[in-house]
């Protein structure tokens, strides 16, 4: 088992298997795209097959694929097949923006995706192009492709969760509508404060406080957000609300504002093979120097243990902030995989 100084037990391992993307979400990544690390840089698909039948052997059960949008890479289906398979792995999970979903979505249900998150900030076409700088991808780019496609994914049986980043002028009088999905076309909706990494500073965050205001107002519920259910689908940080005649729950990842490290039991592998304790971390572990100067399992086996240990108590995002500036596409999302 990965057990780290404070006693949290490390199960639970976020890959991102690109940094490549094809929306450009104004929090996330530069309207004009990022420069791509070259393609000797990242990890083969083997590579991290061979790191995660190691980690599963160290204890991790369960795998959130994650990129960039990992839909792009190809071969990613068969990907998460053999990741799937692999002896201790328990559930493998995908994070996307949904653009590519539908496309894949039965090889995924075959592989078989334990869950899938879709990332939606808004249901209305203009703001959602404003938001993710998507001008191309025709229909499939569209809220209403996106939300079709997650009605296909509840239809195979498959929990869906949305993802939403509430942004002052932005999504700000769509919360609600966001919410409302949760009634019946998903399983959750989440809400996730704006973390200060990358290009965040080129939206404004809408504290989880404020957004339960704002749904109880709208939603005409009096006081349905101050009793928590006592369940955690995923396992994950966020606190989750049962609503009245709702089929799936409301969600909130106050990750600014409350933080949620001390029950926090996650791993992070970059692209490039970099294993990280923690997302606002500065320390990792360079495991492709050690897969590609032919490493012994065991080796790997002890750098993994080592980047355990040393997760910190806490993120540390203000030692991050610089302003984000001098290194924002090192701290940004799509790089470390979120
Ligand atoms: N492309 C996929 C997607 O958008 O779901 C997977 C990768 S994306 C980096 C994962 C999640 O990170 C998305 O839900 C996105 O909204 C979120 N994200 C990106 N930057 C963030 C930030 N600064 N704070 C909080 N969440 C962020
Ligand atoms: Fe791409 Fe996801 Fe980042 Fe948006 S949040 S730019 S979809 S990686």
């Amino acid at each position: 088992m990965l057990i780290d100084f404070l006693g949290r037990t490390l199960d639970y391992l976020r890959v991102s298997v690109t940094g490549r993307c094809n929306l450009r979400c104004i929090y996330c990544m530069p309207p004009e795209g990022v420069e791509y690390r070259p393609h000797e840089a990242v990890l083969r698909f083997e590579e991290i097959l061979r790191l995660c039948r190691i980690m599963a052997g160290l204890g991790i059960r369960r795998i959130k694929v994650t990129g960039g949008e990992p839909l792009v890479r190809k071969g990613v289906v068969s990907f998460i097949r053999a990741l799937a398979a692999v002896p201790g792995i328990e559930q493998v999970t995908l994070t996307t923006n949904g653009v590519l979903l539908d496309r894949y979505l039965d090889g995924l249900a075959a592989a078989p995706v334990s869950g899938i998150n879709v990332s939606l900030n808004s249901l209305n076409p203009e703001t959602f192009r404003r938001l993710t700088g998507c001008m191309s991808g025709g229909d499939a780019a569209s809220p209403a492709a996106i939300v079709k496609t997650m009605e296909r994914v509840r239809s195979l049986g498959i929990p869906v969760k949305v993802n939403c980043i509430p942004l002052r002028n932005a999504n700000q009088g769509e919360l609600a509508d966001i919410a409302a999905l949760a009634e019946k076309t998903v399983d959750a909706v989440r809400f996730i404060e704006l973390m200060p990494l990358g290009y965040a500073e080129t939206g404004e965050s809408i504290p989880g406080s404020e957004v339960r205001s704002i749904l109880e107002r709208r939603l005409e519920l009096h006081s349905f957000l101050s009793h928590p259910v006592d369940e955690r689908p995923g396992n994950g940080p966020a606190v989750y609300f049962a609503v009245p005649g709702f089929s799936g729950r409301i969600g909130f990842i106050d990750a600014v504002s409350r933080g949620f490290c001390e029950t926090c039991n996650r791993l992070r592998l970059t692209p490039e093979g970099l294993l990280k304790p923690c997302l606002a971390s500065g320390t990792a572990a360079d495991l492709r120097a050690l897969l590609r100067s032919g490493a012994s399992n065991a080796r790997i086996a002890e750098a993994v243990r080592h980047i355990a240990a040393l997760k910190p108590a806490s993120h540390h995002f203000s030692a991050l902030s610089d302003g984000g500036r001098k290194n924002r596409s090192d701290t940004a999302m799509f790089r470390i995989g979120g």
